[in-house]
């Protein structure tokens, strides 16, 4: 069924647009994606699209979501996947979005065989083929230059589901080495659970919760603050870097040239 899908989706393009105006105050006001070049602009529009075309985003505990907030949420959602394609969000469709921090309660058994019961305060939320929860209060601390983004952070978790529960291994490219990537991952986790308690690290502590949450965290940090991961952990910058098929440093590097050009000239 994939030209049935491929058509389909060309005939959203087609019908489609986004407006101008609201690309300009809502998307580009996040720094990461406001350094993107006009045919990379193009593309996340296609993708923003229909990501808003084929995920339905609805608001939980009396959230409106406006017109804003769901491009907000679909334009990062869609730079994720710019040049994985959106097959890579298959298998679920919803967006909930609540106000403020919302409280999860979970079950969960521990290694001596012992359930808990847990209600935590969360920012955001990925079920396993189900929905992403987010927190709007939390949302909106994206893009300003800082290392938090919990709508890359949840997407992220959505990829790493990709192919199983998420562990920190989401599905690699044929031209990827799976040992590259454990080796970078697992040495850059010790060191990083090891420094954390003693230092302020440019990665969010939230990192070393677990594998799944290091990978998550350092996704945020590579599309928020890209040399921060790059200086601490070149080697994980390497491999999301073949992962994402992005240089989102790079990009910051050349759109600050091209800006000291513009000057000059
Ligand atoms: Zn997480």
């Amino acid at each position: 069924m994939g030209w049935f899908r491929d058509w389909r989706r060309a005939r959203i393009l087609k019908h489609a647009s986004l407006d101008a105006d609201l690309w300009e105050s809502v998307v580009l006001r996040y720094e990461f994606m406001a350094v993107l070049d006009a045919e990379e602009q193009r593309r996340l529009k296609e993708l923003t699209l229909l990501v808003l075309h084929e995920k339905s985003v609805h608001g939980a505990a009396g959230t409106v979501v406006t017109d804003e907030m769901r491009l907000a949420i679909a334009a990062q959602a869609a730079i994720l996947v710019l040049n994985l394609g959106i097959d890579y969000y298959r298998g679920w469709v919803e967006v909930i979005v609540y106000p403020d921090e919302f409280v999860a309660k979970y079950d969960y058994m521990d290694e001596d065989g012992v359930m808990h019961h847990v209600e935590a305060p969360m920012s955001g939320e990925s079920w396993q083929g189900g929905p992403v929860l987010l927190s709007w209060a939390d949302a909106e601390e994206a893009g300003r230059g800082r290392k938090y983004n919990v709508v890359v952070h949840e997407f992220a978790h959505k990829l790493d589901m990709a192919n199983g529960t998420a562990n920190g291994f989401p599905p690699l490219h044929a031209d990827m080495d799976r040992g590259a990537w454990a080796a970078a991952f697992t040495a850059a986790y010790d060191d990083f659970c090891k420094r954390i308690d003693e230092e302020e690290l440019a990665i969010d502590e939230y990192a070393a919760e677990d594998p799944a949450e290091f990978f998550a965290v350092v996704s945020e940090t590579f599309f928020e603050a890209p040399f921060e991961v790059r200086t601490l952990y070149p080697a994980v910058y390497e491999q999301l870097r073949l992962f994402y098929r992005q240089d989102p440093a790079a990009r910051i590097e050349r759109a600050d040239a091209a800006f000291r050009e513009g000057r000059a000239a």
